[in-house]
């Protein structure tokens, strides 16, 4: 029960719309009510939840009266999934359909599901060309069953040329804006299914807790509540409220589960995870997206616990079926199966591994270039080694989702849509989203925004390529073809010179990624520029191509700006990267800091737009950023022994921590107030802050609310991010933000491995104040 130990204060929290909205109240000098409502973060998480339980009934006599007419090789085939290049010929622009092969795949195997690009993106047109001739063979077939086409759209439709895209998801996290990612998810949803493909394999619901992992950048970041949030938003956006609508698409929570977190950083590197820990931090996100209603779920390719992900058994039946309640069909990573003989060594033999996945829970296989997966589970059964049982329960999955889709009746819905693609209005809400992600880290007596009557060098090898503000998954799956990407945006340099006219910018690139080029150049450019814009970062890389073994970013982009920053001239970093580089030799020197993490192809603007002031940032880090290569630690650790040292204090100081960013205005926090439970609602404590605006210009500021608990039967960590809102205010405006926390958010996974709730002292923390409160 909740006992207060603050002095009781006036409720200023007055109204919920269906128990939802927190209303903001005035308390300026007026204390006028201000009209303008927002949803903090659990309202937003509690709108958005739709759980879809079973299939209703109707639908599940459809789907098993289909079943009931089917052979054993027609279910297995719509347990297959294939890559496209099994039905087609040529490369790149220059693919089309090989009959022979279509009819193979289709008609001979009746392969369900077919995904991928063969190499690069491809036009709308192009893709409804390649879809409408696999759907139209799939219509020879006995049952007519459609095919359901799969592509990763994971910033955007980033596989239909020309598609809007948006940040990366790091960047997405940044914005702390799940309205913003909901409508992000809907713009990408429509421009995959203008191309009449209804499946995406997004969101990443990963938590990234590990900086090395070349695959952080597709995460809503390190933080359990603030990726849940985000991957809900994600969902809903995908989604819409009807998986049939021509605009809608089925979404695939990735990677189930622990796949985030490889002890040595690599990719699809082996996990060990504690029960406690992996319930703590990694499920909640999955759990969340579940109960958003998602569709369908893509496993972890590695292993956790020495079980990889694809044998994982009590994960992905007891888990995440019987706990979680996911009702969709489960499909396996690429060539997965495979990889349990190959990489993970826990079968012999294919056929083995193939009895292993299925009964441990997959339905589809992402087998995904060969026809081995059809050949085996079909001697398997045959043989007794997989009853038939689980093969029909793996193809009533996959069916209901396919008559969900509206497949049966149109297996090319969305192309006919009115969806346009690439819309200025779907490129403005990209440019917003940009704009909102990048965060200012640093600002030294105001250097930021530059005067645009400034003369401004601008270095490094990010300056002038859309490649980096993009990264992997754009146009190909490593994002480096340089001429698939438009012509029509702006890169940074780009974007600088028409801040402040051509003529007022010179340009040195300095270094190549770790390379260097010409520094002495910029070094000798320097002399006449009042300011010196530096972006540094990472190339572009996907998954495992994207490994390093040093997080510090190359010596020579380091080498480049400490030349730069030895001229006394201020050095503005502009971070264009897909994980946190180490620069601490390049920190206190550089007069700004600006992280953009991969801002898509508005970035160029969006960054220009926050250098020279037209836009006031407001993201704040989704990341913790480490200050040591070999210090690597999430803000929500347990107490380090020695940080009350003043050497143990450095080691435990992030460079940046989570949740900072700074503003072109200032806020100021105060009157931070929990109030009472009420009678009526005794679980519940509300927490009120007042925010002001105590700068001169309008700006955003994001309210995170951290709770912590010194004593707990389990080391608590030091604090956990439990609600957050976005608040726009102006000049002088204050107002009162109001959270309601419930009884979970007090709980932990205790020493039995069950969620508990442990009397005590409570401390909440919001923007530098804190205020505890007693749970009996
Ligand atoms: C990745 C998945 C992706 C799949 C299909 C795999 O290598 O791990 O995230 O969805 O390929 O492209």
């Amino acid at each position: 029960m909740f006992k207060s130990i603050n002095r009781l204060h006036r409720v200023v929290f007055a109204l919920t719309l269906g128990g939802l909205l927190v209303l903001l109240i005035g308390a300026d000098n007026s204390s006028q009510v201000v009209s303008s409502q927002i949803i903090d973060s659990q309202s937003f998480l509690l709108q958005n939840m739709t759980p879809p339980g079973p299939p209703a009934s109707e639908l599940s006599a459809k789907v098993n009266k289909l079943l009931s007419q089917m052979t054993l090789s027609e279910k297995i085939g719509q347990m297959t999934q294939l890559e496209i290049g099994m039905v087609t010929q040529g490369a790149d622009q220059d693919i089309h359909i090989d009959p022979a092969k279509l009819h193979k795949a289709i008609v001979e195997y009746g392969v369900g599901s077919i995904l991928n690009v063969n190499q690069q993106a491809l036009p709308a047109s192009k893709w409804q060309e390649l879809i409408r001739a696999i759907q139209d063979e799939a219509k020879k077939t006995r049952l007519k069953i459609p095919v359901l086409y799969g592509l990763d759209t994971i910033h955007g439709a980033n596989y239909v040329l020309g598609a809007t895209l948006f940040p990366q998801p790091l960047g997405m996290a940044a914005t702390w804006n799940p309205e913003l990612l909901l409508r992000d998810s809907q713009i990408g949803a429509a421009e995959t299914r203008k191309a009449a493909v209804p499946w995406v394999f997004s969101p990443v619901l990963d938590v990234a807790r590990q900086p090395l992992w070349p695959r952080l950048y597709e995460t809503f970041g390190e933080d359990t509540y603030l990726a849940t949030v985000m991957g809900v938003a994600a969902v809903r956006g995908y989604e819409g409220s009807n998986l049939s609508d021509p605009t809608s698409v089925a979404a695939s929570l990735k990677h189930y589960v622990g796949y985030s977190d490889p002890t040595n950083g690599g990719d699809r590197s082996p996990a060990l995870i504690p029960e406690r820990e992996l319930y703590e931090y990694y499920l909640p996100s999955f759990a969340g997206a579940v109960k958003a209603g998602a569709h369908t779920v893509m496993v972890n390719s590695s292993e956790v616990n020495g079980i990889p992900g694809h044998a994982n058994k009590h994960l992905l039946i007891d888990v995440l079926r019987g706990e979680l309640g996911f009702h969709g069909f489960v499909v396996s990573d690429w060539a997965d199966i495979k990889s349990l003989v190959s990489t993970h060594h826990v079968a012999a033999t294919e056929k083995d591994a193939t009895a292993m996945a299925i009964d441990a829970g997959i339905d589809m296989s992402m087998v995904p270039s060969d026809y081995s997966f059809s050949d085996l589970l079909l001697q398997l059964v045959r043989q007794g080694q997989v009853p038939l049982t689980r093969v029909d329960e793996a193809v009533r999955n996959i069916l209901t989702v396919k008559y969900q889709l509206g497949l049966f009746d149109d297996p090319m819905r969305g192309a006919d849509a009115p969806t346009v693609i690439a819309s200025p209005a779907s490129r403005q809400v990209s440019l917003e989203a940009a704009q909102e992600s990048i965060t200012l880290l640093k600002n030294d007596n105001h250097i930021l925004p530059l005067s645009k009557d400034a003369h401004i060098l601008v270095v490094g090898p990010n300056a002038d390529s859309l490649i980096p503000l993009n990264n992997g998954w754009t146009y190909t799956w490593q994002g480096g073809a340089e001429q698939l990407y438009p012509r029509d945006y702006p890169t940074i340099l780009k974007a600088i010179q028409a801040k402040v006219g051509e003529a007022n910018v010179r340009y040195v690139p300095g270094t190549t990624f770790d390379k260097e080029i010409d520094i002495s150049k910029a070094v000798d450019a320097a002399a006449n520029a009042d300011a010196i814009v530096a972006c540094i970062g990472e190339w572009s890389y996907a998954e495992t191509p994207g490994n390093i073994a040093e997080l510090t970013l190359p010596d020579a982009q380091l080498e480049l700006v400490r030349k730069l920053e030895a001229t006394k001239k201020p050095v503005i970093l502009v971070l264009i990267e897909g994980r946190p580089r180490i620069i601490r030799t390049i920190v206190d020197d550089a007069k700004g800091i600006l992280m953009a993490y991969n801002p898509g192809n508005e970035g160029g603007q969006g960054i220009a737009d926050i250098l020279f002031g037209d836009v006031n940032p407001s993201g704040k880090l989704p990341i913790t950023y480490p200050r040591f290569a070999n210090r690597l630690f999430t803000y929500d650790h347990k107490t380090f022994t020695g940080s009350d040292t003043p050497e143990g204090q450095v080691l435990a100081t992030p460079q940046f921590e989570f949740g900072y960013g700074l503003s072109y205005t200032t806020f100021s926090y105060s009157d931070l107030r929990i109030n009472s439970a009420s009678a009526s609602a005794p679980q519940k404590i509300q927490v009120d802050v007042a925010v002001k605006n105590t700068g001169a210009r309008e700006g955003r500021e994001v309210v995170e609310l951290y709770l912590s608990k010194k004593f707990a039967s389990v080391t608590p960590p030091l604090k956990r991010l439990k609600r957050f809102a976005k608040v726009d205010l102006k000049p002088g405006e204050e107002r009162t933000v109001s959270f309601e926390l419930m009884r979970d958010d007090l709980s932990f996974i205790g020493l039995e491995d069950k969620r508990v709730v442990e009397p005590g002292v409570f401390e909440v923390q919001i923007g530098g104040l804190t205020q505890s409160f007693e749970w009996k």
